[in-house]
């Protein structure tokens, strides 16, 4: 078990915000984070304001990132962003398989699991989404849902690349509804996520940290942080407001082991 490495609260702060916003914002987590060193803490920002990330947050206790990555490393894909180019800004963490894209978008697995490597080829951190939606909640096939995202990967690129990685469950059901899941199902899904890695129980994957994602708030954040198998979150809506997203971290801070 994972249980000697730091809580990590990830921030999604999807196609929101401006310059002035996210002057505000970045100066703002900054500031109010500045005693915080047991956690990690990240924000994925849109791509526009990664130089401004950087440029507020080098040297502080915050790391940056984004929310998608091409899986080329460069040439002919128009409005794409490359891995190289993530590394120019300084970005530590990825967001890779977000549902919001893969519906929208219509990534496939093996798409997303390109991607991953190519994070991974450049060092950064990828944090990658699995997760079940209604239907296939009630159908009581979560499992296979999230396995199969999961080994589209490592039929690719073998177990060992998750290591130094972060894994999001998000049931689909859960993101932007008000509806996050039970500590039972959060609980079960992330020992379950786990298991299938870590199949070799005598050569665990190192460093790979499984969070959870899905109306994560300042409310229901320690029940969630205070589960054995959940190490940290990703935080959509309830991290657009600063006050809220401190006091989500502060909850990350409590259960550092
Ligand atoms: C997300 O989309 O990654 C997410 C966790 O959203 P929310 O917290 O708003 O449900």
């Amino acid at each position: 078990m994972n249980k000697s490495i730091k809580k990590v609260v990830i921030a999604n702060l999807k196609m929101n915000g401006s310059l002035s916003f996210y002057d505000d914002y970045l100066k703002g987590l900054k500031n109010g984070l500045h005693d915080i060193d047991n956690i990690d803490v990240g924000l994925c920002v849109p791509y526009p304001y990664l130089a401004q990330a950087q440029s507020i947050l080098n040297g502080s206790n915050i790391s940056w990132g984004s929310q998608n990555i091409a899986k080329f490393e460069n040439g002919p894909y128009t409005g794409e962003v490359s891995a190289t180019m993530l590394n120019d800004f300084g970005v530590q963490y990825v967001i890779v398989g977000h549902s919001e894209r893969a519906t929208a978008y219509c990534e496939s697995n093996e798409n997303i699991a390109d991607k991953f490597n190519a994070i991974k080829k450049y060092n950064m951190t990828p944090v990658l989404c699995v997760g079940e939606n209604l239907i296939e909640r009630e159908a009581g096939i979560m499992e296979k849902v999230v396995a199969s995202q999961i080994e589209a990967i490592i039929k690719c690129y073998g177990v060992e690349i998750f290591s130094d990685s972060i894994i999001a469950y998000e049931p689909i059901w859960a993101i932007g509804t008000d509806m996050a899941a039970s500590p039972e199902q959060t609980n079960h899904m992330c020992s379950y996520i786990r298991k299938l890695i870590n199949q070799d129980e005598l050569n665990e994957v190192k460093n790979l940290k499984i969070v959870y994602g899905g109306s994560l708030n300042s409310e229901n954040a320690v029940q969630l942080f205070g589960l054995k198998s959940v190490d940290g979150g990703l935080i959509g809506r309830a991290a657009i407001n600063i006050e809220e997203f401190i006091k989500i971290c502060q909850s990350a801070q409590t259960f550092e082991t």
